[in-house]
């Protein structure tokens, strides 16, 4: 495997940043994933979209040119001959002597890309088969809607729901309504067949995935509404389902150990998962 790190292509085991990076010592970086498709980026556009606003949110600079990064991703899934998998690239502020305070102008911010293959037929598996998840109390910063590396919260919230036998977390806020998943976004179907999923702007990351989802949904004339709901109504729901460039449509069958609908995959979750990228904007490498 190889990996891209400032510059260099390097065999991903000898991959590393240096230990004064403050991505390392501060958390003080963002990132981004990308699903590879049958040999195609999926929404490379979008994604460098939301990683230059990430940037931009934390003053980070580009550490090159937009085009330059579109294309070091292309190399990446390419040197490793991924056909199906992801490819993740992470920005930091750099490397410098340990200070909460910026680094001088001169400090070049880093780069690191690397890109894996993942099997498709285990994640079909997966979702025919659906997922369960648990919740967990927010307790992240206010500013999830930058994606930051800074994802202890996430760590902690997703090994709990491993413990108690999930794949997923679903973070409920202090109302009681569900904002979104450890490393997903999450919606439900109403038993009037209702697809809800949280307003973007309120306290959830506004997921690559969810927004392409809401474009099928309404090429499908399907109704929903952008509500937050809360953790009864999910209990209550007819299917639920996750969303993330790494799931794409993941069905939830269980939440907090009670089965959501009939406890099988929904109908609308599944359609949705099959049709999904049609609506994406695929780059092949
Ligand atoms: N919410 C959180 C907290 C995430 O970490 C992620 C993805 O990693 C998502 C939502 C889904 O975003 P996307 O669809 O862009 O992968």
């Amino acid at each position: 495997r190889i990996a891209y790190v400032n510059g260099q292509y390097v065999p991903h085991a000898d991959a590393a940043v240096h230990v004064e990076d403050r991505g390392y010592q501060f958390a003080d970086g963002v990132y981004e994933v990308c699903e590879v498709w049958q040999g195609k980026i999926v929404d490379v556009p979008r994604h460098l979209e939301r990683l230059g606003r990430s940037l931009s949110e934390l003053r980070i600079d580009w550490p090159m040119a937009r085009k330059a990064v579109e294309f070091v991703l292309h190399q990446v899934v390419r040197r490793n001959r991924v056909r199906n998998g992801l490819v993740y690239i992470q920005v930091t502020r750099g490397v410098s002597k340990r200070d909460h305070f910026f680094p001088p102008e001169h400090v070049a911010p880093s780069i690191v890309v690397t890109a894996r293959s993942s099997n498709p037929k285990a994640a079909a598996a997966q979702a025919a088969e659906g997922i369960a998840v648990v919740s967990y109390p927010e307790n992240r910063w206010p500013r999830v809607d930058i994606k930051t590396v800074a994802l202890l919260p996430n760590v902690l919230a997703k090994q709990n729901a491993k413990e108690h036998g999930g794949k997923e977390a679903w973070y409920v806020d202090a109302d009681g309504y569900v904002t979104e998943g450890g490393s997903t976004n999450a919606w439900i179907v109403t038993k009037d067949g209702v697809l809800v999923t949280r307003p973007a702007e309120s306290g959830i990351l506004r997921g690559i995935t969810r927004t392409v989802v809401l474009d099928l949904i309404q090429k499908e004339g399907l109704t929903f509404e952008e509500r937050p709901f809360s953790l009864e109504e999910a209990f209550d729901a007819k299917e639920a389902f996750v969303t993330a460039a790494t799931s794409v449509v993941m069905p939830v069958i269980r939440l907090d150990g009670k089965l959501i609908g009939n406890g099988h995959p929904g109908s609308v979750a599944t359609r949705l998962r099959e049709v999904f990228h049609t609506a994406t904007d695929l780059q092949a490498v």
